[in-house]
């Protein structure tokens, strides 16, 4: 039954499928599309696909599930990857869920075109889930086909991996693989479909559930179903808690909160805007889920959605997350109260959250600006300026940041000098004439400002360009770059892909030979499709 070649490599893989053994299974087993009642999960198998191609793989993601380099490249790590050969001890199943879409209750959602493998416990004990997206139609489908397209693929596999390279919890990509069969899609929704090639990517995370599995059970009255996966959860991603209790609820319930606000705030230290906070799209463990229509911060500019959908109220623009992220934590607080029966704790948690996030947020700032600590008498007024000025003139984020920390600072300054320091900033800026003398006031006085507050800390530029550059990555997955990677990788040249992949392994460090891949968007890509704004057609 091992294919051979790697029997000793599979033998050696440990699958323990808790989900499907613990919790209440879909009695139907026909995969069609349907309400499904009382159960946390159906049985499905993704579709067979004819001419599966590996586009590219994560070697960490390999190594944390013990996965060999020679596996990887086999042909049975494609077969296996693309839906078409289970390994040993995988168990396949898609999830129930719904959840609040732009504000809305929208019912019944569910993995729709994820198919989930079944878990992995690698050597150190841990735990990672294994999930297919794009691998075919499942009971949760709705309307849709149950497949991804290459474009949204890379997208997600590249942005998954850099995410995690950033330090940003994140759910992971192990593959990228072609399945060889064309798939339409109206990219614009404007009645002009076209045929683009089909992909699967290969998810891991140590949990895939979303606050939507929850909600979906409370919205039909299904408590004891609530009260089973609540458990569950409990006991397998947060054991420190201890037995599940109405206080031990709370307790799990809080610590969502914190991890939600400690992820958006990583969100906005670097300029990420997921564009799509629908509450099932929101992970229970705080981490980056469902790579969509994505999109990072060019010039600085808290308005900001990359969501072509999402346009006309920006609901998930920027500034906006932990606004949104609190919501959906209210969300969430509806959906476990019958099994808490107590408001005030809920409330009060989601209160918090804002305390929480508001000085994460505190002291995330005062990183990036390379202070020691956040002083709570100064430095909220000096961020304040420092935020309004930055969206006076299109200012690149991430190349502001990584500039700044360029600043040569020998004690006390006179007001020549400071210009004279500006210099290096000017990368920054989009639009040469937005500098205008008005604008130059301004961040002259704000400068100033800035290095009285450097001089007391007294930290050597060294010391503090290595902090700042800690924190503020040189290089990002740039909406263009990615752009540039599909529009090779549709030719068939997948070489930009790898070479993101690699640069994005180490975001923080200069690599002066990968420079290209910090510069400023180019103009031509100021409005281009999937440069700028995106699309939820993936
Ligand atoms: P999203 O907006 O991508 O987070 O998806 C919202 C819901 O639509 C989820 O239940 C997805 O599984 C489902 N969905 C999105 N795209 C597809 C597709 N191509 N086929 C089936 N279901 C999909
Ligand atoms: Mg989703």
């Amino acid at each position: 039954m091992y294919p051979m070649g790697y029997p000793d490599m599979i033998k050696s893989i440990k699958f323990d499928n808790s989900f499907v053994r613990e919790l209440p299974e879909d009695p139907e087993t026909t995969n069609t599309r349907r309400q499904v009642l009382s159960s946390c999960y159906s049985r499905v198998n993704p579709t067979i696909v004819s001419s599966p191609k590996l586009v590219a793989y994560s070697r960490e993601v390999a190594a944390l599930l013990g996965f060999s380099k020679e596996f990887c490249e086999s042909d049975y790590f494609i077969q296996v990857f693309a839906g078409n050969l289970m390994m040993p001890g995988m168990d396949t199943y898609a999830t129930c869920y719904g959840g609040h879409q732009f504000g809305n209750w929208a019912g019944q959602l569910g993995d729709g075109r994820a198919i989930n493998l079944g878990d992995i416990v690698n050597k150190q004990s841990k735990r990672w889930g294994l999930q297919l997206k794009g691998a075919g139609l499942t009971p949760y489908s709705r309307t849709a086909d149950g497949l991804a397209v290459l474009r949204s693929s890379i997208r997600e596999f590249l942005c998954s991996e850099a995410m995690f390279h950033l330090g940003i919890p994140t759910t992971r990509a192990l593959s990228l693989i072609l399945t060889g069969k064309m798939v339409e899609r109206d990219m614009f929704y404007d009645g002009h479909p076209r045929l683009e090639p089909g992909a699967i990517v290969c998810r891991v995370a140590s949990s895939f559930t979303r606050f939507g599995n929850f909600e979906i059970f409370t919205s039909r009255g299904e408590i004891s179903v609530l009260k089973q996966l609540v458990d569950y959860t409990i006991s397998k991603d947060f054991p420190h808690l201890g037995k599940p209790s109405p206080e031990v609820y709370i307790k799990w319930f809080e610590e969502i909160c914190r991890t939600t606000a400690d992820m958006i705030i990583h969100w906005m230290r670097v300029g990420f805007v997921h564009g799509v906070m629908n509450t099932d799209n929101m992970s229970i463990l705080g981490l980056t889920i469902d790579y969509g229509p994505y999109g990072w911060l060019e010039d600085y500019n808290p308005a900001w959605t990359p969501n072509t959908t999402d346009a006309g109220t920006r609901r998930y623009c920027f500034g906006n997350q932990p606004q949104i992220a609190q919501w959906n934590l209210a969300k969430l607080a509806t959906a476990i109260y019958p099994l808490i029966e107590k408001t005030k704790p809920l409330q009060a948690a989601v209160e918090r959250f804002e305390h929480h996030y508001q000085s994460g947020w505190q002291t995330m700032m005062a990183k990036k600006l390379g202070l020691i600590a956040y002083d709570t008498g100064k430095d909220g007024s000096l961020i304040k300026e420092l935020l309004e000025i930055l969206s006076l003139a299109e200012t690149d984020m991430t190349i502001f940041f990584r500039k700044l920390a360029l600043l040569d600072i020998p004690g006390f300054m006179n007001n020549f000098e400071i210009q004279a320091l500006t210099t290096p900033l000017m990368d920054a800026y989009y639009i040469p004439d937005q500098i205008t003398s008005g604008y130059k006031k301004r961040i002259y006085g704000w400068l100033e400002g800035y290095i009285q507050r450097l001089n007391k800390d007294n930290l050597s530029m060294k010391k503090r360009r290595k902090k700042m550059d800690a924190v503020n990555p040189k290089y990002v997955l740039r909406n263009y770059l990615a752009q540039q990677s599909i529009d090779k990788a549709e030719q068939g040249d997948f070489s930009m892909i790898h070479e993101l992949l690699e640069v994005m392994r180490r975001p923080y460090d200069e690599q002066p030979d990968k420079k290209i891949f910090a510069e400023k968007r180019p103009d031509w890509a100021r409005s281009k499709p999937g440069c700028s704004m995106l699309s939820c057609s993936s």
